[in-house]
């Protein structure tokens, strides 16, 4: 093999850490390191697993390398590799060619999904004309990893400004420097020869000396409003983009969006009901939430509150719903937090099951990658059972296409949505 930069140093792991690459996963975790003495953080690496007595390592392929992560080793490539940053640009018209294949209805949706679009370590979303980017690991923080994908995406899709959005517990764990959230400079500038036709859609902008930060995207003909640098993860939930679309489909009457964030759900139930109600317990989400439905021109009553607490009181005073619509944050972050995040479910589900007409649909979600798809059945099995319902699964969903999870990745692969009509 030979690469761009020289000599590329070797990264010796057990026979376990080897199996599990063979099985198809990408990652290896510091436990099955064995040699790795003086490589530099974010290096690309050869992988061998060690010699079994008196024979040859065995070569895996290149990988990434971290020396703080717990994942030592993200996989990149099984074959050789001549010049890195060129695959990464690959990789990037790769995530882009997929996109346009699959992707429908939405001038929103992630580009890059790290493991999922085989460039560990990066997340980039698009809303209409901002692109907004997350660096995970030491890899991709390099000067020449950044300067590969941000030329690649403002060459590729063009937008007005690119924005990185940075987790400050990601970088402390990945030994990285402190570092502000904020517009990339060096992408405004060529942003100025940016396509005309999307200045249309905005005439002050251009002639403001400040990047632009804020935009309005589009997703199943509903609008929302985006500002990069407020709201939570990268800015919505895209990943539930055709669960809205799906849950859209069965309902009517009176609906309950719980854990509603700036109304992903409640604007698209919307769409068909006669009342919609959102509830969620953080402020500066319901006021988005409140000026998306004004974008929409539809009345949406919201309620600051805790869930738990709301659910308990509008159940004990016995208020009905057709619909209710459950996407609670992650409960359990770690596999230890796993009994009493099912307990959380099992609650929530308990009270909506109770609050339902007949006839009425649940959509339950949970985005916690250690609740399997199987963990969620069994919670809302028991739910029904508790409540004497009856519950037909109309869809067992999970995440939008944009987000692909890959076979022999497991963690690719965390949000479930359920949507079933309870009797
Ligand atoms: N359904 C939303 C995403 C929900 S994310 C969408 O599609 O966009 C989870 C939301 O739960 C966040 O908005 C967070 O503010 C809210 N939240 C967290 N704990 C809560 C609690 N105890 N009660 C009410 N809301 C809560």
């Amino acid at each position: 093999m030979s690469e761009k930069h020289g000599s590329t140093p070797t990264v010796l792991i057990t026979r376990r850490g080897a199996d599990r690459l063979r099985a198809g996963h990408v990652w290896v975790y510091r436990s099955d390191v064995v040699e790795a003495a003086g490589i530099p953080p974010g290096s690309m690496v050869r992988v061998q697993e060690v010699g079994a007595r008196g024979r040859a390592p065995h070569p895996l392929g290149l990988a990434l390398y971290s020396t703080a992560s717990e994942i030592a080793i993200r996989m990149i490539s099984t074959k050789p590799v001549r010049d890195l940053e060129q695959l990464v640009r690959e990789r990037i018209r790769a995530a882009i060619t997929y996109r346009e294949r699959f992707v429908q209805n939405t001038n929103a949706y992630r580009v890059v999904f790290s493991e999922g679009d085989s460039l560990p370590g990066l997340i980039v979303d698009r809303y209409n004309d901002i692109l907004s980017f997350q660096v995970l690991t030491q890899a991709m923080d390099s000067e020449e990893m950044r300067s590969a994908f941000l030329s690649d995406l403002q060459s590729a899709l063009n937008p007005v400004a690119i924005v990185e959005r940075v987790d400050p517990r990601v970088r402390r764990l990945e030994q990285l420097p402190e570092k502000e959230s904020g517009p990339i400079s060096s992408v405004q500038n060529s942003s100025l020869e940016r396509n005309p036709e999307q200045d249309s859609l905005d005439p002050g902008r251009g002639r403001s000396a400040l990047p632009q930060t804020k935009t309005e995207f589009e997703m199943n003909g509903v609008r929302f409003l985006f500002d990069a640098l407020g709201g939570q993860k990268t800015g919505a939930f895209l990943d539930q983009r055709e669960n809205y679309a799906a849950a859209a489909n069965y309902v009517r009457g009176e609906a309950l969006d719980v854990f509603c964030y700036q109304g992903g759900f409640a604007l698209h139930l919307g769409q068909s009901c006669e009342k919609v109600t959102g509830v969620d317990s953080s402020r500066p989400a319901l006021e988005t939430a409140e000026q998306n439905a004004a974008l929409n021109g539809r009345e949406i009553e919201w309620i600051e509150a805790n869930a738990f607490d709301l659910l308990r009181d509008y159940s004990d005073a016995g208020k009905k719903y057709d619909c209710i619509v459950l996407d609670p944050p992650a409960f359990a972050k770690s596999r230890r937090d796993l009994p009493t995040a099912l307990r959380g479910y099992k609650e929530l589900n308990l009270r909506a099951l109770k609050m339902l007409r007949a006839g009425g649909i649940l959509v339950t979600c949970s985005c916690s990658y250690h609740v399997g798809a199987s963990d969620l059945v069994e919670v809302l099995t028991l739910a029904g059972q508790d409540s004497h319902r009856i519950l037909r699964v109309l869809e067992n969903r999970g995440q939008a296409k944009d987000h692909p999870s890959v076979l022999g990745i497991p963690e690719t692969a965390y949000l479930k949505c359920i949507i079933v009509h309870v009797s």
